[in-house]
């Protein structure tokens, strides 16, 4: 019952709060639109897929991270006095109405004159951000550059990871030749957009990267459809992935013995230089599966279940 008011309430509630702060957003190109994959942008506001109750929760994680973000900044400007902070502050570039951003937060000094873009992310933590919140802050910066050009304006990336309340932000340099490039390409989207007869969707420029996996659009994507081949961000995962299970193994090879003299002491209960050690042996019933599934066959049939399993394999 719980879950049918969240089903049918959910999605109209995220649409509410998205035309209030966001407007419509098949009608121009935000800075998120440039940051990522030209195809997706183009794709996603053309074709807007429907969105599945789990994609809805997962992207309510990041209003719920905003939400303890904006707290913490409202504090610091009560108690600074010298400060203000805009929520969801909309920058357009001049002249173009239908190119804008609409930053998370902006954080004024009106002591230094300075204005702090602070982009936040939702995602496990990472160690450096993606191209495509670099690419979204530098265009934050830069259209609020435009608007005051007296005032010095800088940026973070904010990631929390909600699962584990792990927090990291990253600086982001102003690049002036990626503000242009970015403004270049946003000028090229907002043209497919408005010209969507003349689009050769065969041939829409792709940006592979590790976002790929949550693309609304991937199962149209040839790119996403090679197996074979990968985005570089992701073969740099593996690679790092593959250099810390070798370390892994080798770690495990020096435990293994370790481990087989400790337990040949015997059951043990006890705290050792503060480190909590114990050993306990004990008995329980398994269920023989192989054998159920010959001697009874039905049986194993009635309560079999079909489970999704997975399994990385690297190195
Ligand atoms: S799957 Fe990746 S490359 Fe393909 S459209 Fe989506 S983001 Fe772009």
């Amino acid at each position: 019952m719980i879950r049918n008011i969240i089903e049918t309430n959910l999605p109209k509630l995220a649409n509410k709060k998205g035309a209030v702060e966001l407007g419509d957003r098949s009608a121009y190109i935000g800075a998120s639109d440039i940051g990522q994959c030209p195809r997706k942008a183009i794709m996603s506001k053309l074709f807007p897929q429907p969105i599945s109750l789990e994609q809805q929760i997962v992207f309510e994680r990041g209003h719920l991270a905003e939400d303890i973000v904006h707290e913490s900044l409202l504090e610091h400007c009560r108690e600074s006095k010298r400060k203000s902070v805009d929520a969801q502050y909309e920058a357009t570039l001049p002249g173009q109405p239908n190119i804008k951003a609409h930053i998370d937060f902006v954080l004024n000094d009106f002591v230094e004159q300075k204005r702090t873009v602070i982009e936040v992310k939702t995602a496990s933590m990472v160690t450096t951000p993606y191209d495509s919140w670099i690419n979204q802050c530098i265009f934050q910066q830069g259209l609020l550059m435009l608007e005051n050009p007296e005032i010095q304006v800088d940026g973070y990336v904010l990631v929390i990871d909600l699962k584990t309340g792990a927090l990291a932000e990253f600086k982001v340099d102003y690049d002036e030749v990626i503000f242009s490039e970015l403004v270049a390409k946003a000028e090229w989207l907002l043209a497919q957009l408005q010209n969507p007869q003349e689009i050769d969707y065969d041939g829409l420029p792709l940006y592979q990267s590790i976002l790929c996996g949550y693309c609304g659009v991937k199962d149209t994507c040839p790119a996403y459809a090679d197996k074979g081949k990968l985005p570089d961000d992701l073969k740099d995962l593996i690679i790092r992935y593959a250099e810390i299970n070798k370390e892994i193994k080798s770690l495990d090879k020096e435990i293994a013995p370790l481990k087989e003299t400790i337990k040949a002491y015997g059951p043990f209960r006890a705290t050792v230089d503060g480190i909590k050690a114990s050993y306990t042996v004990s008995e329980m019933m398994s269920l023989d599966i192989p054998s159920l599934k010959q001697n009874e066959p039905d049986l194993y049939e009635m309560y079999s279940v079909l489970k999704k399993t997975d399994r990385l394999n690297i190195g």
